[in-house]
């Protein structure tokens, strides 16, 4: 019964409120507090998979031991590898594109 008594004069305060300028301010600072509430994790989201886009363009895996490591030295901090194999396969990936192009220029 107080669960019901109370829902009923929450739905009188919202119909008194509602038209006044009181509870469009409301209606207003629930909207802005909702929007910052989806707003923020969305940003922090986007912040950070731009980071770790960054960082992944950054990181280039070992491959003796497979694991990603910011690209500042040519050795692997890990297994002590000389990464500059993988370095040259980075580097092919221009090269292959360029290929097409010049094959769909044959065609033509
Ligand atoms: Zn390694």
């Amino acid at each position: 019964m107080n669960r019901s008594s109370s829902l009923i004069i929450f739905t009188l305060l919202l119909l008194i409120l509602l038209p006044s300028t009181a509870g469009r301010f409301l209606v207003d600072l629930a909207g802005g507090v909702i929007l910052i509430i989806v707003l923020i994790p969305i940003l922090l989201g986007g912040i950070s998979w731009i980071g770790w886009k960054v960082l992944q363009a950054k990181m280039i895996p070992c491959e003796v031991c497979g694991v990603s490591s910011i690209n500042n030295s040519q050795k692997c901090p890990f297994c002590g590898a000389d990464k500059s194999k993988t370095n040259s396969q980075s580097q092919s990936i221009p090269a292959s594109s360029v290929t097409v192009d010049i094959t769909a220029e044959d065609v033509q």
